[in-house]
């Protein structure tokens, strides 16, 4: 039996069903769907909470990610580096545009792009490097932004799982030459559906992005250039706005899960838990554990009806979307290991503590 799922997807609406329905009943009732008054409060509210000048919504995180790389004119022959160990969408996004994805180890301890390894990878097609602040946790962005200014090349982040992190004192978002945010459901920040957006401090950036959501124009049946249809609906972006208002508090609770787990969970022999350097204050998409037999964790969690998943158990690199490309077993050894021994144990903003305390007792009766 299933005592603690993974995720309760549903613990949402049971909070804010009043609020939510009546986001839901405005936009009926306004009958205006796409690129409306909803989505333009939302822009500026999201703006607002990233501590960034502009917030384009689009269709997706891929599509955000996608429309900021096109926008920087990156194209078939250019390189953009990006973490071998993330989800799949940072390297389609790159490989959207033509451009080759080339990816960079992680740092063991983060398991984010570790920019020691940044360098050796540039060459003279290298346009951009995508950071990955994975698992809610920001990347080094300092060190990265050191080397991206000696190369002159852009920074964009993959900030999809880590609304409202910050890296020293910073929020994610604001952090790079544009982000790309995804608001699939189960993100820290989810619609009712998909959606995405870009934040950016460069209005020229931003200007080309909006251009690009919306079919290359401006004005109605004036294309300027061959856009796409990627656009955040009204329904969604109204939705947001209630969960976004609840956000920090959600965060909170996550950061309060997360320290009762690393409080308890050192005790484990071999298992590894998620180190926190003290210049990043991250949100906890995800709690990942290590261990050099995930399977007997997984098993013991399971049958005492523990949800957990794995991110991800197949690196890009080895995946069938790219077998085309030269790499193989043993191309990214950390990410290959990673990809082996991490295991993600239940971690949301509605877990009561009795829950995270049945969680540690399973945990602890397998060492
Ligand atoms: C979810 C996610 C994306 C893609 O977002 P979608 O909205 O599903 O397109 C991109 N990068 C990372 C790291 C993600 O976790």
């Amino acid at each position: 039996m299933i005592k603690i799922p993974f995720l309760n997807i549903d613990a949402y609406y049971l909070e804010l069903k009043e609020e939510l329905d009546a986001a839901y009943r405005r936009v009926m009732e306004s009958s205006w769907y796409i690129l409306g008054r909803e989505l333009e409060a939302f822009e500026a509210e999201f703006a607002d909470y990233c501590e960034t000048k502009y917030c384009i919504g689009v269709g997706n995180g891929l599509d955000a990610l996608h429309l900021i790389l096109r926008a920087l004119d990156i194209s078939s022959g250019d390189e953009v580096i990006v973490p071998a160990n993330t989800y799949i969408a940072s390297w389609l996004a790159i490989s959207y545009t033509g451009a080759t994805p080339i990816p960079v180890e992680p740092d063991q301890k983060t398991y984010n792009i570790n920019p020691l390894l940044i360098e050796a990878a540039i060459t003279e097609r290298t346009k951009a490097i995508m950071a990955v602040h994975l698992y809610g946790q920001p990347a080094d962005m300092d060190a990265i932004y050191g080397i991206a200014a000696r190369y002159n090349l852009k920074v964009i982040e993959d900030a999809a799982q880590s609304h409202g992190a910050r890296y020293k004192g910073r929020r994610v978002g604001s952090l790079g030459d544009a982000a790309g945010f995804s608001f699939y459901p189960t993100k820290n920040l989810g619609a009712i559906g998909d959606g995405g957006a870009v934040t950016t401090n460069n209005a020229d950036l931003a200007e080309k992005v909006r251009l690009l959501r919306n079919y290359g124009s401006r004005i109605k049946y004036e294309n300027e250039t061959q856009g796409f249809n990627s656009r955040l609906d009204e329904l969604q972006a109204a939705f947001l706005r209630v969960k976004l208002g609840k956000l920090d508090e959600w965060n909170a609770r996550r950061v309060k899960v997360a320290e009762q787990y690393l409080k308890t969970l050192v005790q484990c022999p071999n298992l590894t838990l998620p180190i926190v350097p003290d210049w990043t204050e991250p949100v906890w998409h995800l709690f990942v554990v290590r261990h050099p037999q995930r399977v007997i964790l997984e098993q013991h969690l399971s049958l005492s009806g523990i949800g957990t998943l794995v991110h991800y158990p197949i690196p890009p690199h080895l995946s069938g979307a790219y077998s085309g490309n030269n790499w193989q077993v043993g191309s990214f050894p950390i990410t290959e290991q990673l990809s082996k021994e991490v295991l993600s144990i239940p971690m949301s903003f509605h877990m009561t503590d009795e829950q995270v305390q049945t969680v540690i007792k399973s945990l602890m009766e397998v060492f």
